[in-house]
Order: C-alpha cells, then sequence, then structure tokens
C-alpha cells in the first residue's frame, strides 16, 4: 500500500512539470528543429561547411602550396594547380574538398599560412546524391587577390583568371574517378 501511494505522488509531481510547460511554453529549454530554424543560433565554433574568405574583390589569397593537403589526415582536400599560371610561380586550379569524408577536424584551416580556409556553422547540406558531397571550393583559377590587384584596372585581371564553378572540374560529377588523384 505504502509503493502504491508513492508511486502515484511521483506521478503528480512528474505531472507538475509537465502541466508547467504546458501552460508555459516560453520557458522550454529544448530548441526544437527545424521549426526554429530562423532563430537557431549556433556557437561560432561550430564546424559543418569548409570554404574559402574572399577580400571584396572576389579574390583569395590561395597560393597553391598544398600545406592544408598534406596535414588533412584523410585525403579530403586536393589542391590542383593551374598548369599555366598567368602571372605568378603556383596558382591555384581548383581546390577540391570532399565533405563525405571530412572530419572537421579544423587542421586544414589552422596550417594555412594565409588563412584562407574557415569552417562555417551552415550545417543545412543534405543532398540525394552523395557525388554532390564533393565540392570545388574556389570561384576561379588565378592568382592571389594581392598579386592580381597590381594589375592597373579589372580588366586586366579579368583576363589574368578563369571562372571555376562548385561542380566542375576533377569532381564525381564530371566523371572523375578522385581515387586516382595523387596528392
Ligand atoms: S577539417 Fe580535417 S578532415 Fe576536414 S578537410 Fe580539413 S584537415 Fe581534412
Ligand atoms: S588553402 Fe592555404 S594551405 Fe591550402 S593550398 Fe591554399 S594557401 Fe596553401
Amino acid at each position: 500500500m505504502f509503493n502504491f501511494f508513492r508511486s502515484i505522488l511521483s506521478l503528480l509531481k512528474g505531472m507538475r512539470v509537465t502541466g508547467h510547460y504546458l501552460v508555459r511554453p516560453s520557458t522550454v529549454v529544448t530548441q526544437q528543429y527545424p521549426e526554429n530554424r530562423d532563430t537557431l543560433k549556433l556557437s561560432d565554433r561550430t564546424r559543418a561547411l569548409l570554404s574559402f574568405k574572399y577580400d571584396e574583390n572576389g579574390y583569395h589569397k590561395c597560393t597553391s602550396c598544398h600545406i592544408c593537403e598534406e596535414a588533412c589526415p584523410n585525403a579530403s582536400i586536393h589542391v590542383i594547380d593551374r598548369p599555366k599560371p598567368a602571372v605568378a610561380k603556383n596558382e591555384l586550379d581548383h581546390f577540391i574538398w570532399r565533405l563525405d569524408s571530412c572530419t572537421f577536424c579544423n587542421l586544414c584551416v589552422l596550417v594555412c599560412p594565409f588563412q584562407v580556409l574557415q569552417m562555417s556553422a551552415k550545417f543545412e547540406s543534405a543532398v540525394y546524391d552523395q557525388r554532390l558531397l564533393i565540392y570545388n571550393l574556389t570561384t576561379y583559377a588565378g592568382a592571389t587577390g594581392p598579386v592580381l590587384m597590381k594589375q592597373p584596372d579589372v580588366e586586366s585581371r579579368k583576363k589574368l583568371i578563369e571562372p571555376r564553378s562548385v561542380y566542375d572540374g576533377p569532381t564525381s560529377l564530371e566523371g572523375f574517378d578522385l581515387a586516382g588523384i595523387k596528392p
């Protein structure tokens, strides 16, 4: 009998907590996704997507030095040099990043001598085709912003670079065998 009353007491205690949140929904601590997508705040340190930093002119500072590629523990980065650099000794052609194998260890971000890479909290990367998880991160093939800015005008700079898109070049969507890329 004692156990019966104890159980009833325990049940009432639980129902009191449930009733509290029922009439005061604003005090619920747990956040619900995706309903709270517009107000969802993630920590600045969240690592969900690797991307390039670009300056106000749309240029990056990647010198195609391959340091990040060598630091990556599971070959999730493939830096492709431009076959015929236009103005610098080394120029980036493609920067292939494999979201499908990246472990978000942040090593590539830390080792880059020019702070080209950054991790962002954009985590909505779900796709229906796994091949879409292999990106090209650079928007152009060519020299770094500081080198390009030595040119007298925009038109001169345009002649030194070629546009690149997210899925062009050696990505799986182009039928390229990534296993064949040698670091
Ligand atoms: S975060 Fe780590 S695993 Fe991902 S690409 Fe960078 S070094 Fe490689
Ligand atoms: S992102 Fe940085 S470390 Fe990687 S190739 Fe470019 S300059 Fe080198």
